[in-house]
């Protein structure tokens, strides 16, 4: 092959001879040649045999160049009156070409059940384009019609249509703009008809992979009757297409797959694909607990890593953990790719793919997958393409795909919102799926978009095995169980073309099965000995016991090196007026004549993690300004629009900061760096609300993954949240991040909580959250007003040598046998409650700042308060109404704490805050400070 290329390069005569050749491939593949055959079919454009040649998709192009350039130059009758009648029809039929092309899917054979309401499509009536059955013998130009001819009489270009356009695929992609995207699309699809010729070795590799898909599933279904599994019956062809998806890419040089799917075939992804040990589902299926710690998870929740080979070389599966909640994986999945390709400096995407499957009722109606499309193409978000898989029952659990499920005919037509291609594939047709998943990859791998396959099919035993489907769904299941398997009807198929016999079925059958009574893998690429370098290491942070003490400290010189770098900004950035004066703070506070800032000590925090090997990634709404403007962490040169963003300049080589202004999502968005984190564990990765509140708009990612991810899966997890929060007369929606809501999540130290209320303490627990080995999910209640305090300041000591404090003890100069009162509180209330006592000159009272909610510093807070030897009255003071912030969840600790001290008081706590509220706050700036300024005279004298 290495000659007959050399002697056929793309130049002289012997292009010519190429492009003869090729078009005749084009029309007739046995008409050229064997090895010429052989070396077409090896161009990943061309759905050819299993040995697949390295990727020559420039070389394929040029060929398409070629023979598209030569068509468009052919003549046009012109001059008589018959011939403008010709050019009028040639012009129809050209039409009548681009018809197909926009609509055929909507006459193919997409429906394996043939329940389908076929609508006649008009555009694809002759009549339509007036042209008539006598026009059938005319020749007419094929124009960009790739079946390898320049002119073709009418009914073989008809021909060529309907067999592209109107057989088991159903194409959708004229939606796309991009003109050789779409040519590219056509291009693959016409010229081989949609359905190229595979081999018999191919052929048998999918009845071998279809066998062992419902092979699995019987043989659950006979040793566990009843029990649910979610099983693949009916959609069966999910399995070589997902082999034929991992082995086609890893040809490509793909090296990780992350695959994200819910419930439905997922066992059978699991034991047939990832190689997961049938005995190990078996004893899953027998009850028997598999993890040592935490509350575990059904099985079918279960995710699962391990290496395959494919003729690329070896390929690392991961397939994520996922909740009930179906399509809040997608951008978790996302967020794991995104996070691996950056590990790997792959910026293209071409190492690292996301497989996500779909439900047909979830994809349509469910919104975070609208938000995930919407984030493919974002700088801080893109993963080089995904590929969806939708398995298509055409049911959703009882409710029927007509009138119920959607507006408009296929579930799939969210993803034309980003331009993917979309290919309705016939789930009984496995070479159609197999042609339809080849493109697809190819598609991804050349242009890094998203791509769907619409597996359509349908689920045998209706919504899961304890459901009985014919309740609701009559008609469908009646028509199901005269329905053959997918398995059934190709290896009848096959049997009939010659391709294998029925003793060779059979023996597929028996093989597997055996195989699975013997326990042994049943994935056939699985490696057994997995190559480690291909996924993180996890173990330096495996097993840490919960500590609140971490020595965040950190060199005083090199903290001054790094604050005056971090202000230094180059002449020709021409900064905006405010943002000049934020940094000329800046300056003065690394020199000493200001106190360090909120904004300042934050940035800090990110610039000494980064100097100590750590990258820092953020994003949010607003978040290189920071929505109060605090942070300003890229700076906008106003002359050309370019940014500077002080952190990336820190050293050479120095780690990645990355800070990004996110779409307006959170759910999405908010999954996606817990998938980043989860795959993360050496860098902080913090997501940060406009507004705290706008956080339960990711309450599924709070609630699933972020307070349980660990319980139930061992899945840790380092992310940050910054949420703003603080009652400031803003109204219901902008004042409260829900405090009391993460509280509620709170358990077996699952998470942590912290109100920080000065820029050492917002710098400590920053860096505490990455120098120390334990990965939990960090929620902070950041504040608003308080970014600008006058009082709330620190100086570079305080950076340099302290550490997060959980408690902070009082900082008045009390004496301790006179304090008859304490008042425990959290956040920016604080400030109001130190200058009422300043103002009052109340020498009784402490003020106690509980830095950190959950884990709860019992300890921390009984030190702060146990030389109070005299004390009468322990108060909690709180912004928020009484049924929310900190008050129910952790009101027992503090009784605890203030028992120890003085047993007398009888474990009584006073509180001090808004009364019980249905909303979080009022809506009237008046009412607002008559609020406040009560529940701070009641912490002093209530
Ligand atoms: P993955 O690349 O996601 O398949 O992960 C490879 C291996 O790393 C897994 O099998 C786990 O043992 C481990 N691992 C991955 N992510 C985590 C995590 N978030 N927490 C703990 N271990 C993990």
């Amino acid at each position: 092959m290495e000659l007959m290329w050399r002697t056929s390069h793309m130049s002289g005569s012997n292009a010519h001879y190429v492009e003869e050749l090729y078009e005749q491939y084009l029309s007739d593949p046995q008409s050229v040649p064997d090895e010429w055959r052989q070396y077409f079919d090896s161009l990943p454009g061309y759905d050819g045999g299993p040995s697949r040649d390295v990727p020559l998709a420039p070389i394929r192009d040029q060929f398409y160049h070629l023979a598209r350039d030569r068509r468009s130059l052919a003549p046009v009758a012109s001059g008589t009156a018959e011939n403008e009648e010709t050019n009028r029809k040639q012009v129809r039929v050209l039409q009548l070409i681009n018809a197909y092309r926009f609509r055929g899917h909507q006459k193919a054979n997409i429906d394996p059940l043939g329940l389908r309401i076929a609508e006649t499509v008009p555009d694809l009536e002759l009549s339509f384009h007036q042209l008539s059955d006598a026009d059938m013998d005319t020749e007419f130009q094929t124009g960009s019609l790739f079946i390898g001819k320049d002119s073709a009489p009418l009914k073989e270009i008809i021909q060529a249509l309907e067999q592209t356009y109107c057989r088991s695929i159903g194409c959708e992609f004229m939606h796309i703009v991009n003109t050789e995207e779409k040519r590219w699309l056509e291009q693959r699809f016409e010229s081989v008809r949609s359905r190229p010729d595979y081999s018999a070795e191919v052929r048998k590799h999918v009845l071998e992979r279809l066998t062992a898909a419902e092979g699995l599933e019987n043989y659950l279904a006979s040793r566990y009757p009843g029990t649910k599994r979610f099983g693949l019956e009916g959609g069966e062809s999910f399995i070589p297409m997902v082999d034929e998806l991992i082995q086609r890419s890893g040809n490509y040089g793909v090296r990780e797959v992350v695959i994200g799917m819910a419930h439905r075939g997922r066992l059978n992804l699991l034991v047939n694909i990832l190689g997961k040990s049938p005995s190990e589902l078996i004893d899953e299926f027998d009850g028997k607990k598999m993890i040592e710690h935490g509350s575990g998870d059904v099985k079918y929740h279960q995710g699962f890593s391990s290496n395959v080979m494919t003729p690329g070389g070896e390929v690392h599966l991961a397939l994520a953990f996922n909740p009930s909640h179906l399509e809040i994986v997608m951008p978790v999945v996302e967020g794991s790719v995104r996070a691996r390709q950056d590990r790997r400096d792959d910026s293209e995407g071409d190492q690292v793919l996301p497989l996500v499957v779909h439900g047909d009722a979830a994809v349509a109606g469910q919104g975070v997958v609208m938000e995930t499309f919407q984030m493919s193409q974002l700088r801080g978000y893109k993963t080089g393409g995904t590929v969806h898989i939708v398995i298509n029952n055409q049911v959703g659990f009882t409710t029927s795909r007509q009138d119920d499920a959607r507006s408009t005919e296929y579930c799939t037509d969210i993803a034309k919102m980003v331009q993917s291609p979309i290919f309705h594939v016939n789930g009984d047709d496995p070479d159609a799926v197999l042609h339809a998943t080849q493109v697809a990859i190819d598609y991804r791998q050349q242009f890094k978009k998203d791509v769907v396959i619409d597996l359509i099919c349908y689920r045998r035993r209706g919504h899961n095995e304890a459901d009985e489907p014919s309740g609701t769904q009559p008609l469908m299941y009646q028509k199901i169980k005269s329905h053959d398997s997918s398995r059934t009807i190709y290896a009848r198929r096959l049997v009939e073309e010659g391709v294998l016999d029925e003793d060779e079925v059979k023996g597929l059958i028996d093989g597997y099965r055996e195989d699975l009574d013997n326990g042994n893998h049943v994935a056939n690429a699985l490696v057994q000995e997995p190559n480690s370098n291909l996924f993180v290491d996890w173990t330096p942070y495996l097993g840490h016991r919960w500590t609140g003490e971490s020595d965040t400290s950190f060199d005083l010189k090199r903290m001054q090196e790094l604050a005056t770098k971090m202000c230094d900004i180059p002449d020709d950035v021409d900064t905006q007026r405010q943002v000049a004066k934020v940094y000329e703070d800046r300056r003065k506070m690394v020199a000493g004549s200001l106190g360090i800032n909120w904004g300042f000590a934050e940035t800090l925090a990110y610039a000494t993690l980064i100097d100590q090997g750590h990258p820092v990634r953020l994003t949010g709404q607003d978040t290189g300004r920071g929505t109060f403007s605090h942070r300003h962490a890229v700076v906008h040169n106003q002359k050309d629009g370019s940014i500077w963003t002080p952190l990336c300049h820190l050293k050479p080589n120095q780690p990645d900061f990355t800070i990004y202004d996110s779409f307006l999502s959170e759910e999405g968005a908010m999954a996606f760096e817990y998938g980043y984190a989860t795959t993360t564990p050496n860098a902080l990765i913090a997501w940060e609300a406009q507004f705290g509140d706008f956080a339960n708009g990711a309450q599924v990612v709070i609630d699933q993954f972020i307070s349980s991810g660990e319980t139930k899966w061992g899945r840790l997890c380092g992310l940050t949240l910054l949420l703003p929060h603080g009652y400031e007369g803003q109204g219901p929606e902008h004042s409260s991040a829900r405090l009391e809501r993460f509280l509620q999540l709170c358990a077996e130290e699952n998470m942590q909580v912290c109100v920080p209320t000065t820029p050492a303490q917002i710098f400590h627990l920053l860096r505490r959250q990455v120098i120390r080995g334990l990965r939990k999910p960090l929620i902070i209640l950041s504040p608003k007003s308080l970014l600008r305090h006058k009082d709330a300041t620190s100086s570079l000591e305080d950076l340099s040598d302290g550490r997060f404090q959980m408690v902070i003890p009082d900082q008045g100069k009390l004496e301790a046998e006179q304090v008859k009162r304490v008042i425990f509180c959290s956040g920016k209330v604080y400030y109001d409650l130190a200058s009422w006592r300043a103002e009052n000159e109340r020498s009784d009272t402490a003020i106690i700042r509980i830095e950190q909610l959950y884990p709860f510093p019992e300890e921390s807070l009984l030190a702060a308060i146990e030389s109070y030897t005299n004390l009468e009255r322990v108060v909690w003071c709180q912004e928020e109404p009484k049924n929310q912030g900190a008050w129910y969840q952790s009101q027992h600790h503090m009784r605890k704490v203030a028992d120890q001290v003085n047993p007398g008081l009888g474990g009584e706590l006073g509180f001090a805050g808004r009364a019980e509220s249905a909303a979080p706050a009022a809506g009237y700036m008046a009412v607002h400070s008559e609020q406040q300024r009560s529940l701070v005279d009641k912490a002093f004298n209530g």
